[in-house]
């Protein structure tokens, strides 16, 4: 099974109304289990909205959306919520990190939601920590850590509950470039040792060079 199929998706904003916008006009889109796609288009050309799409978070106008060989359309919302919660991971151009809480306990509350025992989910956490080399750092709250540091934790959040399915957008897009490149390595470290299919939208080409393939949104469809 595929892990992300996105077909003839389309989305209008605003509709009726001045302001209306045809963001995804027919895009179709797949990831493989394992696979690592690049997802590159100027500002403003949907990418948001697509990843948004693809994890659930919001609806298309018409189109298909299947995760893991199975249908999303006809999911009630509490369904598509609990598929959201297990199988998808996303990560932000900011970490959005709860700031009252240390490294090891933003990633430990995902897992705790999720039905994880403590105990369990404070292994995990320092694992998936220590892989991203802010083990030593795990009891500091996110305003100790750099911004690479918080990003670092950012992914490690998002593979809290072993998702299938990671959606990145930007996720290096507030770091300086060299900090953004050691961060993008931890990154594809993390998701190949846990073989999940990831879709990451970015500006950077260099980036987008070392995934398995890019795809390009233009004019709401993917060239
Ligand atoms: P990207 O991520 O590629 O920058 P977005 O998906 O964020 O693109 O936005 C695509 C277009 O849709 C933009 O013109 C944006 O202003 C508009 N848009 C995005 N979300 C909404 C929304 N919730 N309501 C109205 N317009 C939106
Ligand atoms: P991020 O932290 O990456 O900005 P968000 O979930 O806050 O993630 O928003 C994703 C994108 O959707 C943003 O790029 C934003 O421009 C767009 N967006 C969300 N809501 C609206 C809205 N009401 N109007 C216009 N754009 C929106």
């Amino acid at each position: 099974d595929l892990a992300l199929d996105l077909s003839g998706i389309e989305k209008t904003y605003n509709k009726g109304k001045p302001s209306e916008v045809m963001v995804l006009r027919g895009a179709t889109l797949s990831v493989k289990p394992g696979e690592v796609v690049a997802l590159v288009a100027p500002s403003g050309a949907g990418k948001s909205t697509l990843l948004h799409i693809a994890g659930l978070l919001d609806t298309p106008d018409t189109g298909q959306v299947r995760l893991n060989g199975r249908d999303m359309n006809g999911l009630s919302d509490k369904a598509r919520t609990e598929v959201r919660r297990a199988d998808v991971g996303f990560i932000y151009q900011f970490h959005h990190l709860l700031p009252e809480f240390s490294a090891l306990e933003n990633i430990v509350i995902p897992q705790l939601a999720n039905g994880a025992d403590e105990a369990t989910a404070k292994a995990r956490a320092m694992d998936l920590l220590t892989r991203v080399g802010v083990g030593p750092r795990a009891d500091h709250r996110p305003a100790a850590l750099s911004g690479g540091e918080q990003q670092r934790v950012a992914f490690c959040r998002a593979m809290a509950n072993a998702p299938r399915l990671l959606l990145a957008d930007e996720p290096t897009g507030n770091l300086d470039p060299a900090t953004s490149d050691q961060v993008f390595a931890a990154l594809m470290d993390l998701v190949r040792a846990t073989g999940l299919a990831a879709l990451i939208a970015t500006h950077n080409m260099e980036l987008a060079a070392r995934m398995d393939r890019i795809v390009r949104l233009d004019q709401g469809r993917v060239a």
